[in-house]
């Protein structure tokens, strides 16, 4: 069943504004397009958890740090929608640019602190982009639930901060990532990649599973953090941003996995910026 692409905020309103008469739950998967298994691994978990789910594809200028990546981010609607039939899903809001943005917009939500790590240091001014138009869909799609992968991490505790701090009526569900057979984890991203590249990117997958299990055997950060990085680097990794470890909520540093702790890192291959993370 092909869903109805609605470009409108009028047109998406009137669709919820109905189904929130018949007391029907609302799933939103908001997503960037160029869809994987991991965005319909989100799709999956809204139609189980809800009885109206709405797919939401707009590659947003506000988190993108230069007009080069934005341009090359890979729009694959057409495929998109495709992908997107056998899940039944109700709706695809796929806004125009002067839907989100029109002429004389002058909000910005920004989430303090949780964005001052990680890739808030690398990439400024991206968590306000996020923040700002994660907030812009959980309203427009009128939410009961959105669904978020974990691949993301510090989105993820951004989103979860901003609905608290907002009194958003909208529950935040964290999904697992999906990665490929190599352990790479999916992402729009790896579409960029040449075959060569591609071949090499598990080494940060295989880099961080090292470190956890360091870090398991009681070793420190410290320690373990030159190794990764030497190992990235053989692989043909130019530049590492960050290999850390954190606490899995509010993010601060950690050396040791004392508490629930999360294992993060940005790093570059060929010109594009992988990201991953996993639970130690
Ligand atoms: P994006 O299109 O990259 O903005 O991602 C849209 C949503 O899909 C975000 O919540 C991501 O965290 C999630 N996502 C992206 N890649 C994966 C993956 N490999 N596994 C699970 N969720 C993912």
């Amino acid at each position: 069943m092909t869903a109805p692409i609605i470009r409108t905020v009028s047109g998406l309103r009137a669709m919820t504004d109905a189904w929130r008469r018949a007391g029907e739950t609302i799933g939103a998967v908001p997503t960037m397009g160029a869809l994987h298994d991991g965005h319909l691994s989100l799709v999956q978990a809204a139609k189980n958890a809800c009885d109206r789910v709405i797919v939401t594809i707009f590659v947003n200028p506000r988190q993108f740090n230069s007009p080069e990546d934005y341009a090359n981010y890979p729009r694959t609607e057409h495929d998109d929608a495709e992908k997107l039939e056998r899940f039944a899903v109700d709706a695809i809001f796929v806004p125009d640019g002067d839907q989100m943005y029109p002429a004389g917009f002058a909000t910005t939500v920004s989430v303090a602190g949780l964005t001052d790590v990680l890739c808030g240091a690398h990439r400024p001014g991206h968590f306000d982009g996020v923040a700002t138009v994660v907030t812009k869909l959980l309203l427009q799609t009128a939410c009961d639930k959105a669904f978020f992968g974990e691949k993301d991490w510090q989105q993820l505790q951004v989103v979860r901060r901003l609905v608290a701090d907002l009194n958003l009526p909208c529950e935040i569900v964290g999904c697992p990532t999906i990665r490929e057979m190599d352990g790479l984890a999916m992402s729009s991203r790896n579409l960029l990649l040449s075959d060569r590249a591609r071949a090499r990117a598990a080494a940060l997958h295989e880099a961080m599973e090292e470190v956890a299990e360091g870090l398991r055997a009681g070793r420190t950060m410290a320690e373990l953090r030159l190794k990764a990085e030497a190992r990235l680097e053989a692989a043909g990794f130019t530049s590492v941003d960050y290999l850390d470890l954190r606490a899995h909520d509010d993010l601060s540093a950690l050396e040791r996995p004392e508490r629930p702790a999360r294992l993060l890192a940005a790093a570059w291959l060929a010109g594009v910026r992988l990201i991953d993370n996993i639970g130690v």
